[in-house]
Formats: structure tokens, sequence, C-alpha cells
């Protein structure tokens, strides 16, 4: 994997940073164990794997695709990166993302940014896309990604790979890099639905270190992964969302999405339509209250005690120093974030902005609460588009946050969702995925059905 790395990421740039010597190092102590006969840590101890840039490492920098944090190398690691190591993972590096993790096309990387190995005039989709470039480039066979309004699931859509959002508070956030604390989750990125569950329960379970982690038993991933793998679905009820389609969805996407309605049924699943008519605001709710806890959560870079600092000349006051490190070290997309949820928190608008955002948050999980009690899972298309070309939404900040148009409702309700690959666009012959959503905690039926469709 470091050679190919070393063959396709000057073209790709899934990477941004590579330890070769760590991995190598990690390798070699596995195959010490198996040579001396001991049992290895983990199902997936010696299999290589990328790691989103957002999570803390203590041995390799964490920037956040962001100049604030450029060369910064924090003195601990996250909970995920722990566990990683804990399981005898291999972590090759670091991977591209837009700036602490705000789009949808890894162009806000403050780095450059990646391009989809499919095409590499087109967006790897985003945060993420360098975790999920550096699976379809064959860079890595495992990687862990960020979501918290769609950041998986649809780079792996727009790439061709599964991304798994796990139920919120079933992966750590401690040494998560915060964006928005009531939606990020991180969880696994792979090329098939089995190697994602073999990562889920890897980096999955309690933690004492995350206030809002949930104390209670990793849903049975890898066993449902399995059981999926015969294809029966019989006895599975399926309901597609009604809400998901229209003038922003491109024909090849509705298409495949069709056949996939069409598979599933074939398979033997019940297939019903049901309505989530809230779901129209969910895009509205989350871009008030992502940049809300953005604009909380991002006051910490005030470049006192880490991170960039400028103009730090002795002439000038703590304040002066401050607002310029932020305005050097911050892009536009994240000043942006930052602006808006400054606004929407601001007293005299509080309640009309951030307080509405919140209920329209409760009848969106409300929605989906009736849907599951007539459904196991819904399913829907990933996204409304293939991977867009580099350079076309990047003045467009709405048409950007369009492509998570079918990804956010999950995060608002905290629910489990996964991408998983659903053929190829007869528009322009480009990945599509396919999205399957679970209550909250019930994450195998995730897995049964991807397995089952994959
Ligand atoms: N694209 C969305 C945003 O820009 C979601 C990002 C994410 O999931 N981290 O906020």
């Amino acid at each position: 994997h470091l050679d190919r790395i070393a063959e396709v990421d000057g073209l790709v740039h899934a990477f941004l940073h590579v330890d070769a010597e760590g991995a190598l190092a990690t390798a070699r102590a596995v195959d010490a164990d198996l040579a001396e006969g001991r049992e290895p840590a983990s199902a997936l101890a010696g299999v290589p794997l990328a790691l989103k840039d957002v999570l803390t490492t203590k041995d390799m920098p964490t920037t956040c695709g962001s100049r604030t944090l450029e060369n910064w190398v924090p003195p601990y690691d996250a909970t995920v990166t722990r566990r990683l190591r804990r399981a005898g993972v291999v972590i090759l590096g670091k991977t591209n993302m837009d700036e602490f993790a705000m789009g949808s096309s890894t162009e806000n990387s403050a780095f450059g940014p990646t391009r989809n190995p499919w095409d590499p005039e087109r967006i790897p989709g985003g945060s993420g896309g360098g975790s999920s470039a550096s699976l379809a480039a064959f860079e890595a066979p495992l990687a862990i990604g960020t979501d918290t309004g769609g950041s998986i699931r649809q780079p792996g859509a727009v790439t061709g790979t599964v991304g798994v959002k796990p139920t919120y508070g079933g992966v750590s956030r401690y040494g998560l890099v915060a964006f928005s604390s009531s939606l990020d989750q991180a969880g696994p990125c792979a090329r098939t639905v089995l190697d994602a569950a073999l990562l889920h329960e890897v980096i999955a379970g309690h933690d004492p270190l995350d206030s809002t982690s949930i104390d209670a038993p990793v849903p049975p991933v890898v066993a449902a992964a399995r059981e999926g793998a015969s294809g029966d679905l019989s006895g599975v009820r399926v309901g597609y969302v009604r809400e998901f389609a229209g003038e922003h969805y491109q024909r090849g996407v509705l298409g495949s999405f069709e056949r996939a309605l069409g598979q599933l049924r074939e398979q033997g699943a019940e297939v019903v339509e049901v309505s989530c008519p809230n779901f129209a605001y969910a895009l509205p709710a989350y871009y008030l209250i992502a940049p809300s806890e953005c604009s909380s959560n991002l006051a910490r870079f005030d470049a006192m005690r880490y991170g960039l600092r400028v103009a730090d000349d002795g002439e000038h006051s703590a304040e002066e120093v401050m607002s310029a490190s932020r305005e050097a070290g911050f892009g536009p997309e994240v000043k942006r974030r930052i602006m808006l949820g400054t606004y929407a928190l601001s007293s005299g608008y509080y309640d009309a902005y951030y307080g509405s955002a919140q209920k329209v948050r409760t009848l969106i999980s409300r929605d989906f609460a009736a849907a599951f009690e007539r459904v196991d899972v819904l399913v829907s298309p990933t996204t409304p588009t293939t991977a867009f070309r580099i350079g076309e939404r990047v003045d467009d900040p709405l048409a950007m946050y369009y492509a998570d148009l079918c990804t956010i409702p999950a995060n608002l309700a905290g629910n489990a969702a996964m991408s998983v690959p659903s053929g190829l666009s007869d528009d322009d012959g480009l990945p599509v995925g396919l999205q399957i959503m679970a209550p909250a905690l019930a994450d195998e039926r995730l897995y049964r059905v991807g397995a089952a469709y994959e």
C-alpha cells in the first residue's frame, strides 16, 4: 500500500501525511506476533488504514485541513486512534478533508483538493474525500471518516465505496476535533460491507471520556453482515422516502434507485413508500445548527495556546494577535460558518433561528420514529447527483450544500445510516450510492441489508 501511495497519490492527493516508518513498525510487530504463535490482537491486525486528519494522533500531525493547525502534533490520541492501535491496525497516514470538515468536495482543504479516482477532474465528495478516495484508488483497504451532515456517506457514494455513520454516541468523539458536537460521528469506510463491519466493531463502544458516548453493547454488525451475505431479505420491511425525489435529483441517480428497489424486492424484501414530510426542512435546520455549534467550538483557536499565531511582534495586543491569526488561519467557508452561527446565536435572534431549528430537529426525529413503526430500514439515494466537476460549485455555497440533501436527516435525528455502492449512473457512468437508514442502536440492520444488496 505504501508503494501504491507513492505511485498514485501525486495525482489523487488523498493523503496529507504518510507515516511509512510507523506503519512498517506496526506491521512488523504484527508479523512478529504471528511468527511466535501469539494470537493477533484482532481480525484486522496488520491491515492498513487511512485516518481522516480530524482525529488526533500523538505521533503525526493533525491539521483538520486548516492552516490554523498546520504542523500541529497533538499531545494525545483520539479514542478511535487508540482503539485502532490496540487492534493492531496499521495506520498509513492522515487523509485530506475540507477545512474542519465543512464542505462536500474536499475543495475547502487549505492544502489543495483531492481528486476522484474515477475521474481526476471530479470531486471525491467531502468532507472526507481523502478517506474515500484512498479506498477507491486502492491506496488503503480501510479508512476512517467523520460524518456531521454526510461526510462519510456522500464521499462513499461518489467514489463507489461503503461508508457508515453509526448511531450518534456509538463511537467516541474524544479526540475528534469538534465541528458540530451534537452531530459529529466517526465511522468506518471500506470497499465491502463486511470490511466496514469489522472496522465498526474495532472503533465502537462506550468511552467514559465522551459524555455523549452510549453505554450499551456494540450492535452485532459483523454477524449481521455475514447473515446478509446470503442475499436473502425475506421478512425485511424496507421503506423508501417519498420526499427524496424531485428537481435536485439527476435522472441517472433516480434510475439507479429504481433498480435498487427492484433488486431489494427480488431478494425478498417488502418494499413500501413512506412519507417524512419534515425532511424538507432538514437542510435549512442543519445550516443553522451546524454553524451555531461551529462558531462556539472554533472559538478555541485563539492563537494563545496552540496553532497558527501571526502579528506576535510585541506591537500588537492579544486581541489583535487573535484576530489577525484567525483571519490568516481560517479559509472562506469556515469564516462564513462562524459568522452565520454567531448571528444565529445572538441574543436578538436566538429564538427565531437556533430555537426554530431545534424544533425542526424534533419534528424530523418524529418522522423517523413514525416511519420505523412500519418498516425496519429506510432507503434513498445517498446523493442527488454523481460526482461534480472540481470548481463547479466553489462559488455557490448553496449548490454545495445540496449535496447533503438526503444524508442530513439521519444526523439531525442521531440514527444510523450507510451508503453502499449502487452501480453506475446511466447519465455519466459514475458511481451512485444507495443510502440505508436504521433506528438509533439498530446499526446491525444497515449491515444485514447492505451486505445482502452489495
Ligand atoms: N457537507 C456538510 C457540511 O458542509 C457536511 C459536512 C460533514 O458531514 N462534516 O457541513
